[in-house]
């Protein structure tokens, strides 16, 4: 079974101002449709074909470098997708209480992770991981590179991810990522946080 675009949840107008319509509209129909169809590709002399993208990113150590590429892509855009919402949201809840207790309060939080998405170099994303010992830790990947793969510095589960490659922002933002980072907040879907925290 080929892996299939995610459909936007919401129209591509509807994280504006924040994120712009056409920014939304090139990033999932181009390029997230160009990660799926590079990664069709690049399984088909594989054993992947059949694998749910949790599990393959799992194991990205195995396959070579495309699938990495292209797999990570696939998996990091649905994520992103996913924990964005027009109009966004407040942490809450036992994840708010997980913040608190991992980075003192949510500001302190914001600011770590945005330390993150800008101090990477080049292309990246920047995550809110839960990791191994079940506490929520901040890092960054290169690439489309992600804490679950095998492969990665810093393992765990994704809870938000945040893209910082300058297809990402660069037409609404150009050079300044952190004025892109600082308005991401607005439009962060912590219900969606809070489920995969809890998973
Ligand atoms: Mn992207």
């Amino acid at each position: 079974m080929a892996f299939q675009l995610p459909e936007l949840p919401y129209d591509f107008k509807a994280l504006e101002p924040h994120i712009d319509a056409r920014t939304m509209e090139i990033h999932h129909d181009k390029h997230h449709q160009a990660y799926v169809n590079n990664l069709n590709k690049a399984i088909e002399a594989t054993d992947a074909g059949d694998m749910d993208i949790e599990d393959l990113c799992r194991q990205i150590g195995k396959y070579p470098m495309g699938v990495r590429n292209n797999g990570g892509g696939h998996y990091n855009h649905s994520l992103f997708w996913s924990i964005m919402q027009p109009g966004g949201s407040e942490p809450g809840g036992v994840l708010l209480d997980a913040i608190n207790s991992a980075f003192g309060s949510v500001g302190s939080f914001k600011e770590k992770f945005a330390a993150a998405g800008a101090g990477r170099f080049g292309s990246g994303w920047a995550w809110l991981i839960r990791n191994e010992a079940g506490k929520l830790e901040v890092c960054s990947t290169p690439n489309q590179d992600n804490p679950l793969m095998d492969i990665a510095e810093v393992k765990g589960m994704p809870v938000i991810g945040l893209d910082v490659w300058e297809h990402a922002y660069y037409l609404n933002y150009q050079n300044r990522r952190p004025d892109y980072i600082k308005a991401w907040w607005n439009v962060v879907n912590w219900d969606e946080a809070a489920k995969r925290f809890a998973t």
